[in-house]
């Protein structure tokens, strides 16, 4: 029998890449924005206990109703907004898309930016729009409030701080894209742990604005957890897309025992932030290499010959990510995660020796 798969699928589909994760097998790991520092033995021990007692034979508490207020309470998620867990931010991002997505409706994003707010547009059938970023990857306000303006899409994404650049924008110029935008704006704000803002204060009373986040960037990106905060009208109409249970037992008593040594992951990420301004300083001081800021645990840069520079540093074991190919304005685009001390150490004794 001939195998047709292709005549089922959508185009657009089929024409789309599988969000690609390289092998990571033995090498110094600075591709993903991964948290470098495992937990203490004590605390491996203590979640071990905790995870072997919970009942997998039930299913979870079926929204982590559980989980929400202590949430609010440690993140400072203000009593107006109601939130929603995901499986990961990812999950929120495709129920965001899904909830909003209908014939002709608009998902306009920043460009280059997280790349799941494109390919959520297309698998849920929204019509994409991307804003250039400026060259030096700063905000085009005039450009935004143009594509707005033309395009009244149905929802606006915004990393704050931006995934792939780490630069943050001014705070003024989202506050004025969440006054133009004419639906929901969602600000991402991932990398929260390592930025100097956060949009968190006004989630639950500026009516379009919702606010996700996520713990994978501060230590616990293996139990896949994301919350959005926001009004509760919008979170009522996409808690309906949300598949039942869709945290599961394990990534709840996961997140209850994070919240119990909550001063543990945030000593890691005030040394992520000092390690990233030593980094950036060393890189800076490399020959052609571009650095450009950070309020994010990675260093995006530009250095002449980027590619080659890539596969070395595979070479000697250290995987960082290749962002020359991914967007026009990614040429020569390397981005490297904050690792721990020996692992920034690493980084930089290998490409002084690639560069010299
Ligand atoms: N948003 C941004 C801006 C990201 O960079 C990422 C991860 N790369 C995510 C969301 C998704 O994170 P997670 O699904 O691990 O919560």
């Amino acid at each position: 029998m001939k195998l047709s798969v292709q005549q089922w699928i959508r185009p657009e589909i089929a024409a789309l890449q599988a969000y690609h994760v390289a092998d990571a097998s033995g090498m110094v790991k600075l591709d993903a924005m991964e948290n470098p520092f495992p937990l203490p033995p004590a605390l491996q021990d203590e979640l071990g206990a905790r995870l072997g007692r919970v009942a997998i034979n039930r299913y979870p508490d079926p929204a982590g109703a559980g989980l929400k207020p202590r949430l609010k309470a440690a993140f400072g998620i203000p009593d107006p907004s109601e939130v929603l867990l995901g499986n990961g931010s990812d999950e929120l991002i495709t129920l965001i898309t899904q909830t909003l997505a209908r014939p002709g409706a608009k998902l306009l994003a920043l460009e280059p930016s997280f790349v799941m707010y494109r390919m959520n547009a297309i698998l849920s059938g929204m019509d994409y729009v991307g804003v250039p970023l400026n060259a030096d990857f700063s905000l085009n306000l005039d450009a935004m409030l143009a594509a707005i303006a033309e395009h009244q899409p149905a929802v606006v994404f915004i990393s704050y701080p931006n995934n792939p650049t780490g630069n943050r924008y001014p705070r003024a110029a989202v506050e004025a894209i969440i006054a133009a935008a004419p639906g929901l704006v969602v600000v991402d704000e991932a990398y929260q742990a390592f930025a100097d803002d956060s949009f968190m204060a006004q989630a639950g009373t500026v009516p379009n604005l919702l606010v996700l986040r996520t713990v994978s960037k501060v230590g616990l990106a293996g139990i896949r957890l994301g919350y959005a905060a926001g009004h509760p009208a919008w979170l009522a109409e996409i808690d309906k897309v949300r598949p039942p249970y869709n945290i599961n037992v394990l990534t709840q008593e996961a997140a209850h025992f994070a919240l119990d040594h909550l001063p543990l992951f945030d000593e890691q990420a005030h040394i992520l932030r000092a390690e990233r301004t030593r980094l950036a300083a060393a890189l800076a001081a490399l020959p052609q290499m571009t650095v450009f800021a950070s309020e994010a645990n990675f260093i995006t840069c530009r250095l002449p010959g980027a590619l080659a520079v890539f596969d070395a540093l595979k070479a000697n074991k250290i995987l960082i990510k290749k962002l020359d190919g991914a967007h026009p304005l990614l040429q020569d685009c390397l981005r490297f995660t904050v690792g721990s001390p020996q692992e920034n150490d690493a980084l930089l004794a290998a490409l002084y020796d690639i560069l010299s």
